[in-house]
């Protein structure tokens, strides 16, 4: 029987085991996780249990029942939404952080390089000098960023919305093709989802900065505030990139704050090929990016950069609390100095953003660029981008397929076609469900313009190559075989 006493296990042990069998989950030769004849929901599907089994039951459900069955975004035909597994390097450091640095605050080595990281991040993504906040995901982010653009617009008019609410309408501008945590974040910040107006997108996926300025000179002959510009450097359908340039001149010329949503396509300023296409980066405000998506960080890092965290500060800072603040105060003026970690909570990020318990992010990081470096990153990127531009080339020399948006960074847009379908959306959609119960070439679908389409967007470590030339043979094969069956 299992008491309460339950730390009892081996560390080095039970992980190496629980390696061994991630490394095998890698292999990627088990079935999906539905497949019949799998029956971990019966093996696990238990009443509450009064008794406890131990740690190395525990372990032994983790590696038979468990990971085996796990999700299929790490493989490397995965290629939907926009989400990957983590690399090694990821694992590893977050690993280390849920047992010796639980908490990101206090000075110990994990939070200096919470710290560090944002610098390089910042550095490696061309906004070097900004300053950061790490959170969930990209929408938290971009809540945290508007969050800093709510507070600067109603400072300006000589209001605190953080302490009194907003008093006012106000607007947000975005493309129609903007990640609707937008729309979100607005209704979380006491804006309103309608605060958020859209704005028209040209062929490619676009902003229109004609629209942009007819939108802010009729807010403005309507009495509305403009609280903010938001650019795609990268949108979720297409990987497009807004013209950045000429939307933060807007953005200066009003003074209205200017984010740049880069949760996925940031990253994508290392090729060389694209990198014009951010400039006008260095005018942003807010700028986010998410290390979960191109990075190969484990789901549950994204960061938000500001020019000055001060603005962060008086958005979302709470009130005193004798329980944290009190605690660390080392109270004996004579000796300001810290020497002890918990002297002093650091760099106060819980006042940044909405979390306070947080793991430490910094050090996946921090492992990802110092496992591979800037050039690392820069050769992945690319290898993305050369993916969906061969797989561009491609469809558009072969009769049977064709692309729906020529591709910016790592997303492709194309579908299967031939004079003898009818119905192009419903004919892709199946052959989309085929493709992806064969379990290794997984694109999700979006619309372009109306149409269905078929969506890789390559991101993952594992993904190369390989991966497009089994996605265009399965495709293509797939595609024949329903035409012949109807
Ligand atoms: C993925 C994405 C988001 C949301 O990020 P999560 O990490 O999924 O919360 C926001 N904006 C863009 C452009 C994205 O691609």
């Amino acid at each position: 029987m299992f008491m309460e006493q339950a730390e009892t296990g081996n560390l080095q042990t039970l992980l190496s085991l629980i390696g061994a069998g991630l490394d095998e989950y890698l292999k990627f030769e088990h079935p999906d996780a539905l497949h019949p004849g799998n029956n971990w929901r019966e093996y696990l599907d238990r009443p509450l249990p009064q008794q406890g089994v131990g740690i190395e039951q525990v372990t032994q459900d983790l590696l038979s029942q468990i990971i085996p069955n796990g999700s299929p975004v790490p493989r490397p035909g995965f290629s939907s939404f926009i989400t990957t597994g983590s690399t090694s390097a990821s694992t590893l450091a977050s690993t280390a952080a849920s047992i010796a640095s639980p908490q990101r605050y206090m000075h110990t080595a994990f939070n200096f390089l919470e710290e560090l990281s944002l610098q390089w991040l910042a550095e490696m993504c061309g906004i070097g000098g900004m300053q950061g906040v790490y959170s969930s995901g990209g929408s938290v982010a971009n809540l945290v960023a508007l969050g800093g653009a709510r507070q600067s617009a109603f400072e300006k008019i000589g209001h605190d919305p953080a302490a009194d609410g907003v008093n006012q309408r106000v607007s947000v501008y975005a493309s129609e093709e903007c990640h609707h945590t937008i729309q979100r974040s607005c209704g979380i910040l006491g804006i309103g989802r309608h605060a958020l107006r859209m704005i028209a997108c040209d062929q490619k996926g676009r902003m229109q900065v004609d629209a942009l300025k007819r939108a802010i000179a009729e807010d403005q002959a309507a009495g509305r505030l403009p609280m903010a510009i938001v650019a795609n450097a990268g949108t979720t359908n297409t990987g497009a990139i807004d013209p950045l340039q000429a939307l933060g001149e807007i953005a200066v010329e009003h003074s209205i704050w200017f984010h740049v949503d880069g949760a996925y396509g940031l990253p994508g300023i290392l090729d060389e090929q694209i990198s014009p296409l951010f400039q006008g980066l260095e005018l942003a405000d807010s700028v986010i990016v998410d290390p979960h998506k191109w990075l190969g960080a484990s789901v549950g890092v994204a960061a938000t950069f500001v020019r000055d965290r001060q603005i962060l500060y008086r958005a979302f800072t709470q009130e005193p609390a004798d329980y944290l603040e009190g605690s660390v105060e080392h109270g004996d003026q004579s000796a300001p100095a810290i020497e002890h970690s918990l002297d002093d909570f650091g760099i106060p990020y819980f006042d940044f953003g909405v979390e306070l318990s947080s793991p430490c992010r910094g050090v996946v990081v921090w492992a990802l660029i110092r496992e591979i470096g800037v050039h690392g990153m820069r050769e992945r990127v690319k290898r993305h981008n050369a993916m969906a531009r061969y797989l561009a080339h491609y469809a558009k020399g072969h009769p049977n397929l064709e692309v729906l948006s020529e591709p910016t960074l790592s997303i492709c847009c194309f579908r299967y076609v031939s004079p003898d379908i009818s119905d192009l959306d419903q004919f892709n959609q199946r052959l989309h469900r085929r493709l992806v119960r064969e379990n290794q070439y997984m694109p999700s679908t979006t619309r372009v313009k109306g149409r269905l389409a078929l969506r890789p967007c390559f991101v993952g470590a594992r993904a190369n190559q390989s991966q497009v030339d089994g996605l265009l043979e399965a495709v293509l094969r797939i595609g024949r075989g329903l035409e012949s069956e109807s």
